[in-house]
């Protein structure tokens, strides 16, 4: 990998998501050699994937250069390598660009969409996982809509502006949010020759309620935001397989659709060598213990989605969101000066700064841990937090103009088929560009 030998002690990171990018900030001054690996050479703010695939922002305002993050630290080291085994035996990590030996190891792989075995659903349902997908996504949105107007046959027009989304969690209520929007305020203009009113967002829901993981308020709010959308809520309702026509569920209900959205289900992104069952845990997550460390190894960590941490508080681990991976890279990187310093590790303690999602404009849903409220409030503060988060002044800059222009023109000009996608393909595509 032509890193050169150092007298610090190497850090690998693998992954430059939201834990693996504050661990390396934590420790870039610090008297560590630190590697970051990535299989992709940006940070993807994935909160945002959902308005890339409806065309409210460009995918470049929603990634970021991973090198940039980093600029200027002489300790600092970053390869574009897919990491394909972790030998702990001998301290060696094997990847499609080579070898590397690590005195730590640092797992944050994040998470992927889990089908749970569903072939049918993974093969013709979409994804919305990284930024190649959520460009087939858009591609796909807008095709449909395209091949409508081509069409004389009702049936197969209704099907091809029929959407189906699965999982009433922040994804999946964001997503249908947006395509209500772009149903009332875009296709009309964009398609006056064809009767969008027919155009169907389905959004199904395997439990009683929306956003299961927020308050009760949050939950109703949102679902009465999305009515008032024109959103069909289907809950209790759970979608048991897909043939890229048909999505039959576990009632009677079956639903015509061109396009399925799976949001669904996430699972760790394993690794071999990592793949014992000592370690693992639901979803495939790596058990770990409050120092981070993977539990029977003492030199491998893990953070973010990829980690477990069971604590009373939390006894199937944090939630799979940015906030803990963020906590938890900037405790471990403390931890780790620590370690090298010959001193004791401090126990990680996640503290909860509330979770919010949006419906779509003057409309978002916000449980702080003292206050929840909903509204207009809530969807300035959503853009804030977001805003606040998402990696560099431009990408701030570009996504506050584009929301400003959206806001007032009631317009998302990036609904551009630049790649077009073939629902046939879908699978291999997929799998090219994730890997
Ligand atoms: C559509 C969507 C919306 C979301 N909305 C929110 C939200 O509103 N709020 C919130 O808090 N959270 C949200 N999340 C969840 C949040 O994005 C994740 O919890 C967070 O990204 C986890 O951070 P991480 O560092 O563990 O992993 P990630 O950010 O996923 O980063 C993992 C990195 O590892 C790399 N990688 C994986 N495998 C390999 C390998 N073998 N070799 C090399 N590199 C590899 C990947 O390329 C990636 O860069 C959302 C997620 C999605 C998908």
């Amino acid at each position: 990998m032509n890193i050169p030998q150092s007298s610090y002690p190497r850090v690998v990171i693998i992954g430059g998501g939201f834990g693996g990018i504050a661990l390396a900030k934590k420790l870039s001054q610090k008297e560590a050699q630190v590697v970051l690996l990535d299989k992709h050479n940006y940070h993807n703010f994935q909160p945002l994937l959902y308005q890339v695939s409806t065309g409210g922002l460009e995918p470049d305002s929603i990634a970021y250069p991973i090198r940039k993050v980093l600029q200027g630290y002489p300790n600092f080291f970053f390869r574009l390598a897919q990491v394909q085994e972790v030998k702990t035996d001998t301290k060696r990590i094997k990847t499609n660009i080579g070898e590397i030996f690590y005195d730590y190891l640092v797992v944050a792989t994040g998470s992927e969409t889990n089908f749970f075995g569903n072939k049918g659903i993974q093969s013709m349902g979409m994804a919305m996982k990284t930024i190649p997908q959520s460009l087939n996504l858009r591609s796909l949105i807008l095709e449909n809509f395209e091949q409508a107007l081509l069409t004389d046959d009702l049936h197969e027009r209704d099907a091809l502006m029929n959407f189906v989304i699965v999982g009433g969690g922040p994804t999946g209520v964001e997503l249908a949010g947006a395509l209500a929007e772009i149903k009332k305020g875009i296709l009309p203009k964009d398609y006056p020759d064809l009767d969008t009113r027919r155009a169907q967002i389905n959004l199904v829901q395997g439990s009683d309620r929306l956003l299961p993981a927020m308050s009760e308020v949050a939950s109703r709010k949102a679902e009465k935001f999305l009515e008032e959308l024109g959103v069909n809520v289907w809950k209790n309702i759970r979608v048991t397989d897909y043939d890229g026509k048909k999505v039959s569920t576990n009632t009677k209900t079956i639903f015509e659709a061109e396009t399925l959205v799976w949001a669904a289900g996430v699972q760790a992104v394993g690794l071999k060598g990592l793949d014992a069952e000592t370690f693992l845990c639901r979803g495939n997550r790596l058990r770990v213990n409050e120092f981070h460390q993977i539990v029977g190894l003492e030199d491998v960590f893990a953070i973010g989605d990829v980690a477990q941490m069971e604590t009373e508080e939390f006894p199937h681990g944090h939630p799979m969101m940015a906030q803990p991976a963020i906590q938890q890279g900037r405790n471990l990187g403390d931890n780790l000066v620590r370690a090298i310093e010959g001193k004791p590790m401090k126990p990680f303690v996640y503290k909860d700064k509330g979770s919010m999602a949006t419906v779509g404009r003057n409309k978002a849903v916000v449980d702080l841990p003292k206050f929840k409220f909903q509204g207009v409030f809530a969807w300035f503060v959503w853009m804030f937090v977001h805003l606040y988060f998402l990696i560099g002044f431009r990408n701030r800059v570009v996504v506050f103009i584009n929301w400003v222009y959206n806001y007032i023109r009631f317009d998302r000009e990036a609904r551009l088929i630049i790649r077009p996608f073939k629902k046939q393909n879908r699978v291999e595509r997929d799998t090219l560009m994730q890997d």
